[in-house]
């Protein structure tokens, strides 16, 4: 689950990690408002859940109370890699010495911790990253020990410029570790961490991602989720209780358990397709559930045809034959199903499509390969 930017700084600031203050509007006149009270120089930032703000049109510093009109109404009208811009973010602008970069997530080849630096931060960090890789540091955190020996503490040193800066930065650092352990996060970022007048650093942007596995011990977390994050699609599965994520690809998959899912979608790639979405009816057998996933699947317009792929369980196929037979009636679904059923009452479920005029596969491959070919 990803937080927004003025989410993530409220929860550096519970850390201690210091932000500029912050006020968070919908309109060109609220902002002009927030302006007003601030009485100095002032950056409006787009709300979204995307990086590359900046490069966008979507940070912009404004003077005055007319400039910030002017710049909120422009930003307000962006849509940034695909979302609206409908928040927008007031604070007092800094006058920025030095950017850093600085990131924790984690490092799944090495299964910890990495801390990653760079003394180059600000928008250019995904470039750096390709044509000077040797400019960002990676230092790997062994989980028991943390972030406290000297050897790790040195490195730090070495990035930040100065012992005032570097002391600070070891703390923020230290800090922020904090919270991506608290938090269950998979990544906290701050870029720019900015050296500001004063010899001071400050969070200018930050970014935090949940690990959606860790929510459930925080329910104080839930306030954050933001519908934007999640498709249409997303958001009706969610609510019917099925497990369901949108992808590019164009064949639709219905499945029963995220193991057989995961293995359908990688045998659909195997066979030169693209699925079109994570699918797990669950082990329940519910018929409607079925009818649910295919007029999700079927309302995706992407979607060139659809697989069901059934390994009944506790799920029975004769349910999930009665879900399809439901779907056809009351969907008119157009598009060709490639259907797979085994397991418990395959027969019963076999027979009921049949007579219905489908066919129905045994042999996963063989309804991969057809489906890919539809
Ligand atoms: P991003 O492009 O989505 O990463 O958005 P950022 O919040 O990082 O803003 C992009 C860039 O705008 C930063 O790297 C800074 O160079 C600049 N910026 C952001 N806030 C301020 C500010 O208060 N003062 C100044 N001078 N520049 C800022
Ligand atoms: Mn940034």
């Amino acid at each position: 689950m990803k937080a927004h930017e003025f989410q993530a700084k409220n929860l550096l600031k519970e850390y201690s990690i210091p932000v500029p203050s912050q006020q968070v509007v919908e309109s060109a006149a609220a902002a002009v408002a927030a302006a007003k009270a601030i009485d100095q120089p002032v950056v409006v930032k787009a709300q979204v859940l995307s990086g590359g703000r900046g490069k966008a049109g979507g940070v912009k510093i404004a003077q005055n109370a007319s400039e910030v009109k002017t710049v909120a109404s422009q930003i307000l009208v962006l849509t940034i890699n695909g979302f609206p811009v409908r928040k927008l973010l007031v604070s007092p602008a800094s006058t920025i010495v030095h950017e850093y970069y600085v990131a924790i997530t984690l490092e799944r080849t090495t299964k910890r911790p990495v801390l990653i630096l760079c003394a180059e931060g600000g928008v250019d960090i995904e470039e750096l990253a390709h044509t000077r890789p040797e400019a960002i540091v990676k230092i790997d955190i062994d989980p028991l020990k943390g972030l406290e020996s000297d050897l790790l503490m040195g490195r730090i040193s070495t990035i930040f410029k100065g012992e005032r800066i570097a002391n600070q930065a070891k703390q923020i650092i230290t800090r922020l570790y904090h919270l991506f352990l608290e938090r269950d996060c998979s990544l906290v970022e701050i870029n720019p961490l900015a050296e500001v007048e004063s010899e001071r650093l400050v969070a200018l942007d930050a970014k935090v991602v949940f690990d959606d596995n860790g929510l459930y011990k925080h329910p104080e977390l839930e306030t954050l989720r933001n519908s934007e994050e999640y498709s249409p699609y997303e958001l009706e599965a969610r609510s019917y209780g099925l497990s369901f994520i949108s992808l590019e690809g164009n064949i639709g998959c219905v499945v029963n358990g995220a193991g057989l899912a995961m293995a359908t979608m990688d045998l659909i790639k195997h066979f030169g397709g693209a699925p079109a979405n994570f699918l797990d009816v669950g082990g329940s057998s519910n018929p409607q559930k079925v009818l649910h996933a295919l007029r999700i699947i079927s309302a995706h317009a992407n979607v060139r045809a659809i697989l069901i792929n059934i390994f009944g369980g506790i799920t029975r196929c004769d349910d999930i034959a009665q879900g399809i037979l439901m779907a056809r009636k009351e969907l008119a679904l157009s598009l060709p199903m490639v259907i797979r059923l085994i397991g418990t009452n395959e027969q019963e479920g076999r027979k009921l499509l049949t007579d219905a005029g489908y066919e129905v596969a045994e042999q996963l491959n063989a309804a991969v390969q057809k489906v890919v070919a539809l």
